[in-house]
């Protein structure tokens, strides 16, 4: 690669002030939070418009180099690191094109920090569901390029589900516009679901057409106790069943992971007296501003609580207390990274079977990992647990992780088996594609590539990521 001179036609195309270069500005673009991949790379280019994104991938392709594009930087499976390639940096892509609260759809670039697309929709008389820790730094572009998940999958599904139309720069350069808005379109092929979830891979995603929903009037929150998973999928049924389509999150956590949220993180405690072998937060919401969803809530946990599916239970009668619920859950992650090393685990299975994989994978891991600690949580109502193992008391932090890689495969075996998938949300970035390699079929992962060398036959986009070399 002749460095300068791709420099040179950088800033010529794009202006000085948009292409670094220096060492110090390019580090923290080389790794990731957890520290897993560094990365190297000539530069990292700042465009201002999908123009300059489609100048900058000609540019690329014309010196023979690769891209990969960086949004908000929160994705945890080195997705965005890159290995010689020209960084493209999302974040002055970041407009609100257009806000229509009777089609119930947004415009976007898709460089706006999740939070001010959620922000944008709530100004609008609207909302957008899409919800999850990392909203304050990640961008609406890698959430649609990770098809992240979050904490309202229940009821208006993944990422994928909460888009319309896209604009996409492609691997030659060319800008495919598909920004509609329609509700009902049979005209082909569904273009767009390509480049969702496909981590960069495929085209580089500059602007999108959201889907939003009427804002929310009312919501309650609970937080329960209960004796087992199995008690907490019944208590999941039994709020499908009275509540409908007012459910919008379910979130189970076992007894050590909000003991853990409680000793480690300030100000966090559970509402409820005693303690349970496993909680779960129960969120509810309405566009209705007739509904009373206190009542709605009180009599599902009732009919939970004469059925024994349930011990313990505390609506929150605030705002303020709301908060406090779901910052239990919240807390857990960072709880569990204080408590010493843990090896992670984010499958999902059908959400019938939850119960029934989190004791079966509690076994199989106590035989493996004599003295570990199972930290299990998360999204119950959509079948995705993070199955993550905090190290034995005392053991060595870097002797338990050792077994990281060993125990992923025997718990993605398990899942395997159960009809499951071994990554629910994050993607595969770099850290998963042996897994590619070991659990997809061949015809999927052959098709996988067909798609991937007829977008980009050069693998100019992203390359060594979602899929493994071929043997
Ligand atoms: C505290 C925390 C909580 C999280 N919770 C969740 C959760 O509940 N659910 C969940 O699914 N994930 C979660 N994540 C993971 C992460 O936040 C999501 O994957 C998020 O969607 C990534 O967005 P980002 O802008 O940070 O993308 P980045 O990390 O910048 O990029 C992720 C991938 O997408 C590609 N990409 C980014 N933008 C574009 C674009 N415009 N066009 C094409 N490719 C692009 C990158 O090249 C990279 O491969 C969490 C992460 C953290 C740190």
């Amino acid at each position: 690669m002749d460095t300068s001179a791709l420099i040179t036609d950088l800033i010529a195309a794009l202006g000085d002030g948009s292409v670094v270069t220096n060492v110090e500005d390019l580090e923290p673009h080389l790794r990731e939070e957890r520290g897993l991949f560094v990365g190297t790379s000539p530069a990292l280019t700042k465009p201002r418009t999908t123009q300059d994104i489609s100048e900058i991938v000609k540019i690329c392709a014309a010196h023979n180099v690769a891209v990969v594009v960086h949004g908000g930087q929160t994705g945890l499976v080195g997705g965005g690191i890159p290995d010689d390639a020209v960084l493209i940096d999302m974040s002055r892509l970041n407009k609100i094109i257009e806000v229509d609260p009777v089609n119930l759809t947004m415009t976007v670039e898709t460089g706006t920090i999740l939070a001010d697309v959620q922000a944008a929709a709530d100004e609008a008389g609207a909302y957008f569901p899409l919800s999850l820790a990392a909203e304050g730094s990640c961008q609406i572009g890698g959430n649609l390029s990770t098809n992240a998940g979050g904490v309202h999958v229940v009821r208006y599904g993944n990422a994928r589900q909460l888009v319309m139309g896209l604009e996409v720069v492609l691997a030659d350069g060319r800008i495919w516009n598909g920004l509609r808005a329609l509700r009902k379109d049979n005209t082909g092929y569904e273009l767009k679901e390509l480049f969702l979830g496909s981590e960069g891979t495929l085209g580089i995603i500059t602007k999108a057409v959201l889907r939003l929903y009427p804002k929310l009037q009312q919501k309650a929150v609970a937080f329960v106790g209960c004796a087992s998973f199995d008690q907490a999928l019944q208590l999941l049924h039994t709020a499908q069943k009275r509540a409908g389509d007012v459910l919008m999150a379910c979130e189970a956590m076992n007894k050590l992971s909000v003991e853990l949220a409680c000793k480690h993180m300030e100000g966090v405690t559970t509402p409820l007296e005693n303690q349970h072998n496993c909680y779960v937060l129960l969120e509810f919401g309405s566009a209705n501003t007739d509904a009373d969803l206190n009542t709605v809530m009180e009599s599902t946990l009732s009919d939970a609580f004469e059925n024994k599916i349930i011990e313990d239970a505390v609506i929150a009668q605030s705002e303020t207390q709301a908060r406090a619920i779901w910052n239990v859950r919240e807390s857990i992650p960072p709880a569990q990274k204080r408590e010493g090393g843990s090896i992670k685990h984010d499958v999902s299975v059908p959400v019938s079977k939850t119960p029934e994989m989190i004791a079966k994978a509690t076994e199989l891991v106590e035989v493996l990992l004599p003295g570990v600690r199972v930290v299990a949580f998360g999204h119950l109502g959509d079948g995705n647990i993070h199955f993550n193992l905090t190290q034995p008391q005392d053991a060595d932090k870097q002797e338990f992780l050792r077994h990281w890689h060993s125990t992923n495969e025997k718990i993605h075996d398990l899942i395997e088996t159960m009809g499951g998938s071994f990554s629910a949300e994050h993607g595969i970035g770099q850290l998963k594609t042996g897994e590619m390699a070991r659990l997809k079929s061949d015809v999927e992962l052959d098709l996988m590539r067909t798609i991937k060398s007829a977008l980009d036959p050069q693998n100019r986009l992203n390359p060594g990521k979602v899929l493994p070399p071929k043997n």
